[in-house]
């Protein structure tokens, strides 16, 4: 099976529309606040699709582009000024932040009420146990594509390469909620290959183009491919050497068309949790 990310995004931006109308209904309109600082070309792209994302499913959303050389007491008084209204449920600042800017002095600045991309330290420590209310949109994204192909996790083997704050470390953490038993790689694992031989699911968030090759999936396994590289050719991959591994695989994510369809529409579902959440 080839799990089509497209498509499951379409469908979950579907059931994001509804509980936007119905929050329309009710006089409320989820609004989402994009802070982009400096010009990084793919930070522009990702920050457009987000403001694509928004008007699509009849959301407000509001970009703030700061030049590069801004200063964190101006990005801070901003992040404040954001965290006050109450027309803006979701703040986001897209990362990397130039150099002169404390990432994470910026992300405890943003409300963990409003953090929907569930980088707050709060937002963290709730993931740790269990009782959260936003979860971090590309780890998110991974449990809704296995989810929506009808797969059962509940006690296979999780192996999840990488252990990012952002990708591996919660992915991990999802997968033992939804009852896997769980192992994180890493660059210092020894017998990677092994590990992941015994893998009844492996997620690979290495940012290695082709790195998961056939030798190392067990047949009938479901490989899930967060990566997202660039070839030889400049071509974009994923971590997963996809034709081979796909004829051992029992279900695969493609790149492009896999994870990565997801992780806006996972945004957009945090920021229309955070608008219900906060006029409880
Ligand atoms: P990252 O912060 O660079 O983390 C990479 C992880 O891979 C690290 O934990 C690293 O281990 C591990 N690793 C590196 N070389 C390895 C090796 N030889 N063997 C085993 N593990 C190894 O990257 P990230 O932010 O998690 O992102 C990972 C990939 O996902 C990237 O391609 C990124 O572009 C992609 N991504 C995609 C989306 C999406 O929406 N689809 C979103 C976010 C990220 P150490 O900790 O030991 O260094």
């Amino acid at each position: 099976m080839i799990i089509d990310g497209k498509a499951i995004s379409a469908a979950t931006r579907g059931d994001i529309k509804a509980q936007v109308d119905e929050l329309k209904k009710q006089g409320v309109t989820p609004g989402l606040a994009v802070i982009i600082v400096g010009d990084d070309p793919a930070s522009r792209v990702y920050v457009n699709n987000k403001k694509k994302a928004c008007a699509e499913l009849g959301m407000l959303s509001e970009e703030y582009a700061l030049p590069a050389d801004t200063t964190e007491e101006a990005l801070l008084t901003l992040i404040d000024t954001l965290n006050g209204r109450e027309d803006i449920d979701g703040i986001l600042c897209q990362l990397p932040l130039p150099r002169h800017l404390d990432e994470k002095r910026v992300i405890n600045a943003i409300s963990a009420e409003k953090d929907v991309d569930a980088f707050h330290p709060v937002n963290v420590g709730k993931i740790m146990i269990g009782d959260y209310s936003f979860l971090p949109c590309t780890p998110a994204g991974v449990m809704e594509l296995i989810r929506r192909s009808n797969i059962d996790v509940a006690g296979k083997h999780c192996v999840v390469i990488g252990r990012s704050n952002i990708v591996g470390k919660p992915m991990a953490m999802l997968m033992l909620h939804a009852n896997a038993t769980v192992t994180i790689c890493h660059s210092r694992t020894q017998n990677l290959k092994e590990i992941c031989r015994t893998a009844d699911i492996i997620v690979a968030a290495v940012g290695k183009a082709y790195f998961v090759t056939a030798d190392m999936v067990k047949e009938g396994a479901v490989v899930i491919d967060v990566g997202m590289n660039r070839n030889a050719e400049g071509k974009l991959c994923g971590d997963v050497d996809y034709d081979e591994v796909s004829k051992v695989a029992s279900a695969i994510t493609p790149v492009p068309g896999g994870v990565g369809p997801m992780t806006i529409t996972m945004l957009m579902q945090n920021t229309v949790t955070a608008a219900k959440q906060r006029r409880k």
